[in-house]
């Protein structure tokens, strides 16, 4: 075979066999596929795209460039989600426990953040002692022991990913959809849960910009998923503000806490674990429809056990879990500073991103790769799309490590807000299930 002739028969809108498709993988991987010619085939990809066979075949075989993990020595249904990334998003931190003390079982491989977005492995470093390095028996005891189990992700998991992202971030290449779906897909058939959900988020914070593109996203998305065997849904959700209140990890995971305590039943982020949470049990056979769900999810958090869940993952990877029943023990930064609103109005635009800038710019993010983070650092918003604010009301407060960041970033925070005289609707956080 010639990487020649399958970039020619790619740019010429043909489809490429699953022999091809897998040796272009294995090679690429190993090294004897240039980047160039890969760069090529992932520019031919992105304008001619793939058929759902190709596509099907492009995830098996990036799968099975590393190792997947055969979570067969777990006991019962095993769940997973994934998360397309947002701003302010501690879902898993709630899902995860609310999902376990119903019964299914989560093994969850989880990445750390990078740019404006978080990840659930730096949050739940916030807990003293937490740790994500675990061997992979440990992990397979701590779920067969707790229902619940979250580590980093492994080096040797879809090596070819890791190589093609890269790739793909500096030609142009990343918004292809078969890209995209082969990259997302790839990993999370290669952590071996039996059912998955998918958050596609959508809006200014978010990959997908538009309702349009999320939802494409999402059917591709499910459809190879389920190609390949597995239970899989997809809920598409808002981001064109952040997630709840709380951006920085040691705020999130506060936030997350309350979530857990029931604090706010009916706030966006416990209407989206529920939502994700009720894909993942119907698709386990735990519940026959979303309402039995939902009742089984809310049960675990207003019995409690949703929250002990969250305190035994936490004691058994080592942290502290009385952080969790006193939050006072988290990291909590030295300087807090109120960002009063100029002027009277209605929240009409919190640019998303933006405030996910603002946090990393306090030290709560990474700009690359390796870089140290600090925990306590963040925002917290105090006024959400649609809100009324009276002028001088704080819009946010600024969480930094000293006054001169918390000037800084309260400065920008004030520029993420839009208000209008009018009346604005509140968004739904769901926008849909696939
Ligand atoms: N997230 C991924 O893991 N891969 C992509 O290609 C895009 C988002």
């Amino acid at each position: 075979m010639k990487m020649t002739d399958l970039i020619a028969a790619k740019r010429d809108g043909k489809a490429l066999s699953t022999e091809e498709i897998g040796w272009m993988i294995q090679g690429y991987t190993e090294g004897s596929i240039p980047d160039y010619q890969m760069s090529a085939m992932c520019m031919a990809i992105l304008l001619r795209g793939m058929d759902d066979r190709e596509m099907l075949d492009l995830t098996l075989a990036m799968m099975d460039s590393g190792e997947v993990l055969d979570l067969s020595p777990i006991e019962g249904v095993k769940g997973d989600k994934h998360s397309t990334g947002g701003v302010g998003d501690k879902t898993s931190l709630v899902l995860c426990p609310m999902v376990a003390a119903c019964g299914l079982k989560i093994a969850k491989m989880s990445g750390r953040g990078l740019g404006h977005t978080g990840g659930t492995i730096d949050k739940l470093e916030s807990f003293p002692g937490f740790s994500t390095q675990l061997s992979e028996e440990q992990f397979f005891d701590n779920v067969n022991r707790h229902g619940i189990a979250l580590m980093g992700q492994t080096k040797d998991m879809v090596p070819a990913d890791r190589k093609l992202y890269a790739l793909r971030d500096v030609t142009g290449t990343v918004p292809s959809i078969p890209l995209i779906v082969s990259s997302i897909m790839s990993k999370k058939l290669a952590s071996g849960a039996d059912v998955i959900v998918l958050d596609v988020k959508c809006g200014d914070g978010a990959f997908m910009k538009t309702p349009k593109d999320a939802e494409e996203l999402a059917r591709n998305l499910t459809r190879i998923g389920r190609l390949a065997g597995k239970k899989c849904a997809a809920i598409i959700t808002d981001m064109d503000q952040p997630l709840g209140r709380a951006v920085g990890n040691a705020l999130e995971v506060k936030e997350a806490i309350a979530a857990l305590k029931g604090e706010d039943p009916e706030g966006d982020l416990m209407r989206l674990c529920l939502a994700l949470g009720s894909c993942l049990l119907t698709g386990a056979g735990f519940a026959a429809d979303f309402e039995e769900a939902e009742a089984q999810l809310r049960e675990a958090v207003d019995s409690g056990r949703a929250l002990d869940k969250l305190a035994e993952l936490v004691s058994a990877q080592g942290g502290d879990a009385a952080a969790v029943y006193d939050t006072a023990l988290l990291p909590c930064a030295p300087v807090q500073r109120e960002v009063p609103s100029a002027e009277a109005g209605y929240v009409s635009r919190i640019r998303a991103e933006a405030v996910g800038l603002v946090s990393m710019g306090l030290g709560g993010g990474r700009t690359k790769k390796g870089d140290r983070i600090d925990l306590s650092v963040g925002v917290v918003l105090h006024k959400k799309l649609g809100d009324a604010v009276r002028e001088g009301e704080s819009l946010a407060t600024v969480h930094a490590a000293s006054e001169a960041a918390a000037e800084e970033a309260a400065e920008k925070l004030r520029q993420c807000y839009d208000l209008s005289p009018e009346p604005v609707e509140r968004p739904l956080i769901v926008k849909g299930v696939v």
